[in-house]
């Protein structure tokens, strides 16, 4: 009899697992769909021993010391800072626009003061700021909103920015001084040896038990458990009752060079040309020495894995709707970036998981466990 079954093994689920494992000693069955734990967040060596990120890139990167001390007693760090460059009018230019972006793009030598004065001349009125074009027209003007924002937002999401909303483009700053990190955060890291490993650490507790390759649907009747904890997609769990919601996927071109380094920096963004938003270079992240490079391309796609909700007024409504039906679901909690449709960071996702167990603490004393409410098989069942 397992306390708790949970379904995802990527932060949500991971940090969830390891709390109540450890600070409840509750016993917990996590379970993933993929062959692996992390979620998006897994990495991995390479054919020629490079460590790569399956899904991407991801940079730890926040402004809580809360979260940031909570994942640290599982891994070391490496102090990173994040560096993009974009290919603009053929020059590689950093992002978020700063002060150097627009003095390298027009030839000019302007001053921060000066740069200040260029972008409200240039910027447009908008009465209220409600999308994702309107972020960017409204700080530095059409122009630049079309070389770097337009092209790569209509790539990434299937969308014109006008049909986002704000918080999409507004994840990336505008600075009038040379600053050209991509974030501001107070903490800023990649975990020493990887985030899988760091997953393994959190993970590794006599009361947590991992299936891979395992599917919620093929374990829900038959391994006996309290309560759920669920973080995939939301509208999958209540079988699409109310339509599917959207989910922008991404297909990834791992590639492996033979010689040192690609490109300056860990990240090149595209706006302007290819079918790929991005190419990132691991080895800028990881510190990794190596004679030989890994890439990886980011091509957006409306089919494949659902990696990031759309944020849209319509999109938001829909799931307000399954939100209502899942608040209504006794003895289930839906975490995570895809059960509660939340366009969030990995920090996020932690905050986010940290206070659904201090709400578990609240609701449920560890002492008045109710009986089970879901006992339909056994783990013998299970494994014939
Ligand atoms: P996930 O990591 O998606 O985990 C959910 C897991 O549930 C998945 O592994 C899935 O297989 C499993 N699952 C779903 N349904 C089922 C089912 N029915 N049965 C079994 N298993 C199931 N954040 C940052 O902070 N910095 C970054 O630089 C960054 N870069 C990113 C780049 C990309 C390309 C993407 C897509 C995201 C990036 N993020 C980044 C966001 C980060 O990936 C997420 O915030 C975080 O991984 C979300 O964790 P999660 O546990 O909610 O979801
Ligand atoms: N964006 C853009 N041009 C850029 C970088 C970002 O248009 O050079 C827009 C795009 O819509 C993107 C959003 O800003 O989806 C958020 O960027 P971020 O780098 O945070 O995206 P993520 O890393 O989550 O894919």
């Amino acid at each position: 009899m397992y306390d708790w079954l949970i379904v995802g093994a990527g932060f949500a689920g991971s940090v969830l697992a390891e709390r109540l494992a450890s600070q409840r000693n509750e016993r917990v069955l996590l379970i993933d769909r993929r062959p692996h734990v992390g979620g998006n967040a897994y990495d991995r060596y390479d054919e020629a021993g490079l460590l790569i990120h399956q899904y991407g890139p991801h940079i730890f990167h926040t402004n809580s010391k809360q979260i940031f001390d909570h994942l640290s007693q599982f891994t070391d760090w490496r102090f990173y800072e994040h560096r993009v460059l974009a290919e603009v009018d053929g020059q590689l230019l950093p992002v978020p626009i700063n002060l150097d972006t627009v003095n390298k793009l027009y030839g000019r030598n302007l001053t921060s003061e000066e740069l200040e004065g260029w972008f409200a001349s240039r910027a447009e009125t908008v009465d209220q700021v409600r999308t994702s074009e309107d972020v960017v027209v409204s700080k530095v003007g059409r122009e630049l909103y079309e070389k770097f924002f337009r092209g790569y937002t209509r790539k990434q999401w299937g969308l014109d920015p006008s049909e986002l909303d704000k918080s999409v483009t507004a994840r990336v700053p505008t600075r009038t001084n040379r600053d050209d990190r991509y974030f501001g955060d107070e903490f800023q890291f990649m975990p020493k040896h990887g985030y899988t490993r760091m997953f393994e650490s959190m993970l590794d507790h006599p009361n947590i038990n991992i299936m891979v390759q395992t599917e919620y649907d093929d374990v829900k009747d038959v391994v006996p458990y309290r309560r759920l904890i669920y973080t995939g997609p939301i509208d999958e769990f209540f079988e699409y009752r109310f339509g599917k919601l959207p989910y922008r996927s991404l297909h990834f071109r791992h590639v492996m060079l033979d010689k040192e380094w690609h490109q300056p920096v860990a990240v090149v963004n595209y706006p302007q040309t290819h079918d790929y938003t991005r190419v990132t270079e691991y080895k800028h992240l990881t510190g990794q020495t190596h004679s030989k490079t890994a890439l990886t391309y980011e091509f957006p796609s409306s089919t494949g894995d659902p990696y990031y909700p759309v944020p849209k007024p319509e999109n938001q409504e829909l799931y307000k709707r399954y939100e209502r039906l899942a608040l209504a679901t006794r003895d289930v909690w839906f975490v995570g970036r895809l059960a509660t449709y939340r366009y969030y960071n990995m920090d996020q996702i932690v905050g986010q998981a940290l206070a659904t167990f201090r709400r578990i603490n609240e609701s449920l004393p560890v002492e008045a466990a109710t009986p089970a409410v879901r006992l339909v098989g056994s783990p013998a069942a299970l494994a014939s």
